[in-house]
């Protein structure tokens, strides 16, 4: 079954342009999938279609299903949408972590869409989700910054607590978009690790939008190039060859690294 399915999706932000041009994409459960190419090119604009927090052009005859769900069909946001949205573990450049909380309670609330209403108004958690919690900072090796202030984490480290988040959200489907964009080496490094390792070890599909192909080859097994919001290759990492690289930046200035 395809985890992700996005057919004929096409998006127009100003009648001149194209962001996306009658995108296919179909993503497996327990793939590990590099969206590359070029700044400007629709990777962020992709990504955000299948979360439906960007609908298609309303005359497209596109749809975007996530866990067998309806998310999106030509233009409109489909009942299925809430459920699946639960299921998407979301990771950003900026981590978005909430500074002057602990590490603990930032993985917490990723639990909170897995709770009743009334119980995640209350603002406490049960042991058992601490416990939770901190195993989730376990998997990412960050459980012994469980009780500091977010905002004392370096970028990577709070990139990874982003990640931990997304395990106590029990995500089924991870979209990471330029996760290590603003990381030193070593950070992205340990990121990738980190994701790399969720996937292989619990079969959490990932997407993520990388600038630096060489990280893309190091730990996913497909890449989807997009230049220009068209679909320019899609298949295993070690098919993509140097051609098809230089082909995807050619002529512009954002270089391919
Ligand atoms: P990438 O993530 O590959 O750098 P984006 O998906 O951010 O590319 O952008 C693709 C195209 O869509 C760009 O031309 C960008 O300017 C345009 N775009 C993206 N989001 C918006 C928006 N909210 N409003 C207008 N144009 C947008
Ligand atoms: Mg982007």
């Amino acid at each position: 079954m395809h985890v992700i399915d996005i057919h004929s999706v096409r998006k127009s932000f100003t009648p001149s342009q194209r962001a996306l041009c009658d995108v296919d994409l179909q993503v497996s459960q327990g793939e590990m999938v590099a969206l590359i190419g070029p700044s400007g090119s629709g990777k962020s604009t992709l990504l955000r279609h299948i979360s439906g927090l960007t609908l298609a052009d309303r005359q497209s005859q596109g749809h975007v299903q996530v866990l067998g769900r309806d998310v999106q069909r030509n233009g409109r946001l489909q009942p299925g949408v809430r459920q699946s949205r639960a299921r998407i573990g979301h990771v950003f450049q900026q981590f978005n972590l909430i500074g002057r909380l602990s590490v603990l309670n930032n993985v917490l609330i990723g639990g909170l869409s897995r709770m009743p209403v009334w119980r995640s108004l209350t603002g406490r958690f049960t042991q058992a989700e601490q416990q939770d919690a901190l195993d989730a900072l376990a998997r990412v090796g960050m459980a012994d910054f469980a009780r500091q202030r977010a905002s004392t984490l370096s970028g990577g480290q709070q990139q990874r607590v982003a990640i931990a988040r997304t395990l106590m959200q029990r995500a089924e489907i991870i979209l990471a978009d330029e996760p290590i964009a603003s990381l030193d080496p070593e950070s992205s490094r340990l990121v990738m690790e980190t994701l790399r390792r969720i996937n292989q070890d619990d079969g959490i599909t990932v997407v993520v939008t990388l600038h630096q192909v060489d990280y893309a080859r190091s730990y996913c097994d497909r890449a989807v190039a997009l230049r220009h919001g068209q679909l320019q290759f899609d298949g295993p990492m070690q098919d993509l060859g140097a051609d098809q690289l230089a082909q995807l930046y050619r002529g512009l200035p954002d270089t391919q690294p």
